[in-house]
């Protein structure tokens, strides 16, 4: 719609102070933008002839002067567990996948911050994809005005999780202003404590992140618990390493009581030996941290294994007896495709030797 319609801007990419200034050098009243505000994030409206108690003639120049896209729900799979992943399409014919997930207890949507992503982590089937495009603020937050439309949430709470495709912080500016715009007190208000960024720890970003006044409940993929695995597994381990992205942890302002997550994947006989379980809760030494483990959700290209639930459990144990809090991430939506690291849309698009270029050109 943006490129249909160059002259007009589109409300969904608009924060409310923002659209507030926007409205304002258009000669309308500052006000306006929480009234716009409520209509479209809390009653769904994208219609801005149906926001009825804006005055008729404002109705008019906004409708003329704006816009509000919203992605289009191209394909809809329910999977036995519930879970059900969408397929949206975006103004550029490009394709993203957001997954809903119910009862975990709560209601959880999981969206996407990137068209792909550059990461290139081994086990990770987006990974494959390379990047092909960040995401705007409003293709974020439409993820979320879509699925709370289709799952009838819109009046419920909801979590969110930065977790579908792409890597959000290395899309730094625009998932902030999404986050903003979720949280809004006359948008959705979503509490932040609701929303987890996870990251596979980009650390300039990661500093920055800390200083931010919306702060999102933070997961860290770390995978495994020396460099030269991690290494293996995740690229970006040969610029930032474990000891470097613990200290920045440490560092991060957290609210009293809340914890960061600890994100790792079983890979059969790479990362899931006893040791390696004793390696990791030494690292886990001094830093606020619960450890969430994710046995591998196998796919085709994905040169790795699932450990047996045996390995899993005996993994989980040895933290648990280290004092470590520690939770067995549920595979959700397995067989629709929706389950971590399975979001894929458009194809692979180019081999893995040429992504560590573009998550050097950093924010
Ligand atoms: N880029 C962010 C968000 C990624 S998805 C990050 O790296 O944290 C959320 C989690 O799913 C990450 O921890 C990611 O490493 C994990 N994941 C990726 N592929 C997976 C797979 N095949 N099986 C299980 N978890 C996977």
């Amino acid at each position: 719609m943006l490129l249909e319609h160059p002259e007009r801007l589109d409300l969904a990419e608009l924060d409310r102070s923002s659209l507030e200034e926007v409205l304002e050098a258009r000669g309308h009243e500052r006000f306006r933008a929480r009234q716009l505000f409520r209509w479209m994030y809390r009653r769904g409206v994208s219609d801005i002839d149906a926001m009825t108690d804006l005055p008729r003639p404002l109705r008019s120049a906004l409708a003329r002067d704006f816009i509000l896209s919203t992605p289009s729900l191209e394909h809809r799979d329910t999977s036995t567990d519930g879970t059900e992943k969408f397929l949206l399409g975006l103004a550029d014919s490009r394709h993203i996948e957001s997954v809903f997930i119910p009862d975990t207890p709560s209601m959880t949507f999981c969206v996407s911050t990137q068209v792909g992503c550059a990461m290139a982590c081994g086990f990770c089937l987006t990974g494959k994809m390379g990047l092909v495009r960040h995401l705007t603020a409003g293709e974020i937050v439409g993820q979320v005005r879509v699925l709370a439309e289709e799952t009838g949430l819109r009046d419920q709470r909801f979590n969110i999780v930065l977790m579908g495709m792409g890597e959000p912080l290395h899309n730094y500016d625009e998932t902030m202003k999404a986050l903003r715009i979720l949280t809004d007190e006359h948008g959705m208000a979503v509490s932040p404590r609701r929303i987890t960024l996870s990251t596979v720890g980009l650390l300039p970003a990661l500093e920055r992140l800390g200083r931010e006044p919306i702060m999102p409940n933070l997961a860290i993929s770390l995978h495994a618990p020396t460099d030269a695995q991690r290494g293996q597994l995740v690229p970006l381990n040969q610029k930032y390493g474990i000891g470097e992205i613990l200290e920045t942890c440490k560092r991060l302002p957290l609210k009293r009581r809340s914890r960061i997550t600890f994100e790792y994947v079983l890979l059969e006989g790479i990362n899931d030996a006893p040791e390696d379980a004793r390696r990791l809760a030494a690292l886990m030494k001094g830093v606020k941290s619960k450890i969430n483990l994710i046995p591998l959700n196998a796919a085709p290209g994905i040169p790795f294994n699932r450990p047996p639930d045996e390995v899993v459990d005996r993994f989980a144990q040895i933290l648990a007896d280290s004092h470590l809090t520690v939770s067995v991430r549920k595979s959700r939506g397995r067989d629709i495709r929706a389950a971590c690291g399975q979001l894929i849309v458009d194809g692979p698009r180019r081999s893995t030797g040429q992504k560590l270029a573009s998550v050097l050109v950093l924010p």
